[in-house]
């Protein structure tokens, strides 16, 4: 894992794209951002998302090629970056548990999704920006069904469901007033 700043990130991002771009295409999509917590420890993080996001909203990163296939979405892994918040072990969906996510990771997934949003000329909407709740809802294992995964259908403060709109909000005002 390296640690990288938002400006790094960026420039994996202009390095990874044309490749990311193929490999969605292949399968007639967009490049997409997943976005997940581990349910695991803070400071845990796992080879499975390209990015993890730290408790103090440090940001690492598991690969230097954003294109790299790693499998964190269920069918949707081609083309697609995996973002992660490193919290919610032993959560359930009546109580966030002992680690919680934090407000520096809620701010810190939002400028990752301004700058690879921008970076990778994707529009933040729910088509090109989705947490894994939202992606679990389409292929039947989402909140809506068997609730298998429910990564930010909620965070702290918001209603059930808000967790996507909450974060995409404070991208595009990140992306307005500049994530750096
Ligand atoms: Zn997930």
């Amino acid at each position: 894992m390296k640690k990288v700043t938002l400006e790094q990130l960026k420039q994996l991002a202009i390095y990874s794209k044309d490749d990311l771009r193929m490999k969605a295409h292949l399968v007639n999509r967009d490049i997409t951002l997943y976005l997940h917590w581990s349910a695991g420890h803070y400071g845990q993080f796992f080879y499975n998302y390209h990015i993890n996001v730290d408790q103090d909203g440090s940001v690492y990163v598991s690969s230097d090629d954003l294109s790299e296939l790693k499998t964190h979405t269920w069918r949707r892994n081609f083309g697609a970056i995996g973002i992660a918040l490193a919290c919610c072990y032993n959560a359930d969906i009546s109580d966030f548990g002992p680690e919680p996510p934090t407000k520096e990771q809620i701010e810190a997934i939002a400028q990752i999704v301004a700058v690879l949003c921008e970076a990778l000329d994707l529009t933040i909407d729910i088509d090109h920006v989705m947490t894994h709740a939202e992606a679990a809802d389409l292929d039947d294992y989402g909140p809506a069904t068997t609730c298998e995964c429910w990564d930010l259908w909620f965070l702290p403060g918001t209603e059930k469901g808000e967790g996507s709109n909450l974060i995409r909000r404070k991208a595009c005002s990140y992306l307005q007033n500049g994530a750096g």
